[in-house]
């Protein structure tokens, strides 16, 4: 994909501006949701930097000696730094090696550029050697970071950077772009709003089977509620789905049941009897209750994706009790 996406046009032209201004910063945070395409929107201007033919708005070519090299990820300019494994921390070795690159001339007189992501998942001695990179960068390099979760960076790396926020979006030209990109006959509006916004992740949806998984855990917490199946099968349950993807979910459910409570129009959309299931429970408990469910999930959520490693389940376990406790004393009020 060379295009520049339609929901990252405003980002596009304000890094282009920079440029033509000469402003261009060193080092670019790049945050938004998760599916809201920071990668592609990475790599994208890294093409463009490194393109030798850019087309009109700055667009990389595709054609010429750097582009082919970047599209079969071979360019000697650019480097990527993630994780060795999925959701291990990146170690400061790789911070060395990255530093070590970009220090060195680019091949072909252009700017050196790394691609840090998820650049939270820096360990804390990868994220102290980047900051003095980041304080005296060489002259023709950029680094970019990537982040979902920019709180979780040292406020000295985040102000060391020039920061573009991505935010969820729902436009016509975004619609559109969703439309040709789904099997025909599917709703782009419905995908959009179960994906909250972000239209790479919308696309994945109906592979994804992540419509059923909005009912299957509107059930699970019926269940619990109900006490039907102990909190540790569910969490058993929830543990083999995915931490990221269970707690994203029971975070929107949370929110739009506290966005019900006070009358503002839900996030995601819902099949009708999926909207009754949701009211349902939203109103089993009065608004703290539900704040401190929601509290709960915000917290659980940051510690199984954070730096610590803790057990899923048990993060699943201390939320289904909570849940379990709260719609239960309600009932005996
Ligand atoms: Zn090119």
């Amino acid at each position: 994909m060379l295009e520049v996406l339609p929901w990252h046009q405003s980002q596009w032209d304000q890094i282009q501006a920079s440029i033509e201004k000469k402003r261009f910063a060193h080092a670019w945070l790049l945050t938004g949701p998760e599916g809201i395409g920071l990668e592609h929107f990475a790599r994208q201007l890294a093409a463009s930097l490194l393109c030798h033919a850019k087309t009109e708005n700055q667009r990389p070519c595709g054609q010429c000696r750097a582009c082919e090299l970047l599209s079969v990820g071979n360019n000697p300019d650019i480097m990527f730094v993630e994780p060795e494994d999925t959701g291990k921390q990146i170690r400061v070795e790789q911070i060395r090696d990255m530093i070590d690159f970009i220090h060195l001339k680019s091949q072909y007189e252009h700017y050196k550029i790394a691609i840090i992501s998820p650049a939270h998942s820096m360990n804390r001695s990868a994220a102290n050697t980047l900051l003095k990179t980041l304080e005296e960068p060489p002259g023709d390099s950029l680094i970019i970071l990537i982040t979902e979760r920019p709180s979780l960076l040292p406020v000295t790396i985040r102000s060391r950077c020039q920061r573009l926020d991505f935010q969820p979006d729902y436009s016509k030209n975004t619609l559109a772009w969703l439309a040709e990109n789904i099997p025909e006959g599917t709703s782009p509006e419905y995908l959009l709003r179960f994906a909250g916004g972000a239209p790479l992740a919308a696309i994945e949806l109906p592979e994804n089977h992540h419509i059923e998984q909005l009912n299957d855990l509107l059930n699970d917490l019926l269940l619990i509620t109900g006490q039907q199946r102990p909190p540790v099968e569910i969490a058993e349950k929830w543990n083999e789905t995915g931490a990221r993807n269970v707690f994203q979910w029971l975070l929107w459910l949370f929110g739009d049941m506290l966005r019900f409570k006070v009358n503002a129009p839900a996030r995601l959309f819902y099949p009708s009897d999926a909207w009754e299931t949701l009211k349902g429970l939203a109103n089993q408990l009065d608004l703290d209750r539900l704040m401190r469910c929601y509290d709960l999930l915000l917290n659980n959520y940051g510690l199984a994706l954070g730096q610590v490693s803790y057990t899923v389940q048990g993060l699943f376990e201390d939320f289904i009790i909570l849940w379990q406790e709260l719609s239960k004393s309600e009932d005996n009020t």
